[in-house]
């Protein structure tokens, strides 16, 4: 089955808004001549607006990190996806520091997936277990249990539009990758065959699953020559034009059709 690849750099609290409209017109005219993979950037709140106005005609989307259920309401400091409608195409949902550090749940994952849907933005889900549930030998149930809470009430139909990011929360912004083998063994053995269990094989197989953990120009090579992963998650490497434009240019090599 041939998935396209997608690379999404997930900017987290980076930048100002000056620098990313700069970060993205130079990614631009790095990325211009790269074809067969999709790439998106997520930038701040504050700056996504800015950087969907200097990506417009290029081959780069703008992702927001995070969107809320409600339309509009008394939630302050957030954003909603019904905001985010055609300035975003994709949205990360249930990043790891977002379960961490603002009490993110699986029930609100849920709901968020369900708006995004709603507005036409492609959530980039989020799923990984701690370095405790990992040494506990529990990751497959941990992670299946996150995608079948994640997927609550969703149908099949809407699943060509959903990304899933496995991202061991140990190898995130730790230099600590999980091998290509283990990320593809639960990439494929996971969380896809929980997919097929909700969805039939058929379907499971046409979903894009990315690693995301460390991923570096170094080690994109041996995530993007397994079977299962069909893109990478990237934090720190993709603040720097020349690592993400490595990645890109790998994912083009190695999957780009
Ligand atoms: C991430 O934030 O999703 C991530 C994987 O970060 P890093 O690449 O820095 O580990």
């Amino acid at each position: 089955m041939q998935r396209t690849p997608i690379i999404a750099g997930n900017w987290k609290m980076n930048k100002s808004l000056q620098e990313s409209v700069a970060f993205a017109q130079e990614l631009a005219t790095h990325l211009a001549n790269v074809a067969g993979v999709e790439q998106v950037v997520c930038p701040t709140f504050l700056a996504l607006a800015a950087v969907a106005d200097a990506l417009k005609g290029t081959s780069i989307a703008v992702g927001a990190q995070d969107a809320h259920w409600e339309a509009q309401g008394a939630y302050t400091s957030e954003v909603s996806a019904a905001m985010l409608e055609g300035i975003a195409q994709y949205v990360i949902i249930g990043h790891s520091e977002v379960r961490a550090y603002l009490n993110e749940t699986d029930e609100r994952v849920n709901k968020k997936i369900k708006a995004a849907l709603a507005y036409g933005l492609k959530p980039i889900v989020a799923v990984g277990e701690s370095l405790e549930q990992n040494e506990a030998g529990e990751t497959e149930s941990f992670v299946s249990g996150q995608v079948r809470a994640a997927l609550d009430g969703i149908d099949a139909a809407n699943m060509q539009n959903i990304i899933f990011a496995y991202e061991p929360i140990w190898a995130i912004g730790t230099g600590k990758n999980a091998s290509g083998e283990i990320a593809n063994q639960v990439i494929g053995g996971t969380i896809r065959a929980t997919l097929a269990s909700l969805y039939g094989d058929a379907i499971a197989q046409t979903i894009r699953i990315q690693y995301g953990g460390s991923v570096k120009p170094d080690n994109m090579a041996e995530y993007m020559s397994q079977p299962d992963i069909d893109g990478a998650l990237v934090g720190g490497a993709s603040l720097k034009v020349d690592d993400f434009k490595k990645l890109v240019e790998v994912a083009a090599q190695q999957k780009g059709g």
